[in-house]
């Protein structure tokens, strides 16, 4: 019971790999024992009804669908704008590019046009706007689909600005292709910037976010767009086996996502701030308190004779968890579940790791 009501899967461990490692809670836990059921594959489960409808109206759109995961989301909306011998322009620290197995190029014969990502998360428009623009040259394969990622996972957590969110909308309507946002921590970006995510979305044609991560559902993710686009993303889930039954399991714990878990992702951006900059005093630890915006700590380990590997590997044997994000990289994620106190006594067991390794020989 302490482990459910704490929001931590082990007892004891400070688990800070992801904000995917959260546990549903009570009130979820509460709300999918008790959700009304149906066949969602014929449109008949209430409670997954119940969540789409809402989804859409927060989210701004004219409908929403549950799918399984942010990837099957992404992949799903990518299908549903775009075909074969037709390119997905997207950034080339993306998630879409980098972490979902190449999906539209596997499954849907798109090819991945990549543009330079500034340490921001941004795309420069005026490249984009190149790889944008209609040609009637047939050697080129058109532009199906323009993506951006809002927050930016391996930029760290940051926030697109919403007046470049508003060039870059403007810039894809003026040559005719779609904006697709990858929102998987689209309200975490909007929490952080102090306005309703509508705001955020409404720049963008299409976008996925994800109900798993900081929201802590068990499971799912949301599409939303058009109900042109949306019908077109149930047949691309339908094909990607994506269809399921008593779905509103699940989507009982989401409605509880969007209702009860979203303000409270202000805690987790606090802690991530606290963090960072107790991180930063440490000697052999560089982060970057500007990129720190949000529930991700980026930061670099350099330090004589302890390597990443090693360095995670001594936190784990002290309980603490942070992930390794390639070079010195580590990343440590707040959520729910985690406290201040959670992150304090994490700070002093990367000091007690590190003093090991800069105390005077
Ligand atoms: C986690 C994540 C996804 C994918 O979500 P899954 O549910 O893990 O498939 C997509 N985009 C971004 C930016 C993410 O952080």
């Amino acid at each position: 019971m302490y482990r459910e009501l704490s929001g931590q899967a082990q007892a004891g461990v400070i688990d800070l790999r992801s904000d995917t490692v959260t546990l549903p809670s009570p009130a979820m836990r509460e709300a999918m024992a008790r959700a009304e059921l149906g066949d969602d594959v014929y449109g008949e489960d209430p409670t997954v009804n119940q969540l789409e409808g809402l989804a859409a109206e927060i989210l701004g759109k004219e409908a929403a669908v549950l799918v399984v995961s942010g990837t099957m989301g992404n992949l799903a909306a990518l299908l549903a704008h775009g075909g074969r011998g037709e390119r997905v322009v997207c950034g080339d620290e993306c998630h879409i590019y980098h972490y979902e197995a190449g999906g539209a190029s596997a499954l849907g014969g798109m090819i991945y046009h990549t543009l330079p990502t500034a340490i921001d998360g941004t795309l420069p428009l005026d490249v984009a706007r190149e790889a944008l623009a209609p040609s009637d040259d047939p050697h080129r394969a058109p532009p199906a689909v323009f993506c951006l990622e809002n927050t930016h996972n391996r930029r760290g957590g940051t926030v697109l600005p919403l007046a470049y969110l508003e060039a870059a909308h403007s810039l894809a309507h003026e040559m005719g292709v779609p904006l697709h946002l990858d929102g998987a921590r689209v309200f975490n970006a909007a929490v952080a910037l102090g306005v309703e995510v509508r705001a955020i979305t409404r720049l963008v044609d299409s976008v996925q976010c994800c109900l798993s991560k900081g929201l802590a559902a068990p499971v799912g993710s949301l599409v939303a767009g058009s109900q042109a686009f949306v019908a077109r993303v149930r047949r691309a889930r339908k094909l990607l086996g994506g269809g399921m039954r008593q779905a509103g399991v699940i989507a009982a714990a989401g409605i509880v996502a969007l209702t009860e878990m979203v303000e409270r992702l202000d805690e987790d951006h606090a802690n991530a701030r606290l963090l960072a900059e107790g991180l930063a005093q440490l000697p052999g630890i560089y982060v970057d308190l500007n990129r720190v915006q949000t529930d991700i700590v980026r930061f670099e380990l350099n330090v004589e004779g302890l390597s990443v590997a090693a360095f995670l590997g001594a936190l784990r044997e002290r309980g603490v968890l942070m992930g390794a994000v390639g070079g010195h990289a580590v990343r440590a994620v707040t959520h729910y579940g985690i406290s201040a106190a959670d992150v304090r006594q994490a700070l002093s067991t990367v000091a007690e790791v590190l003093s090991a390794y800069n105390s005077p020989t």
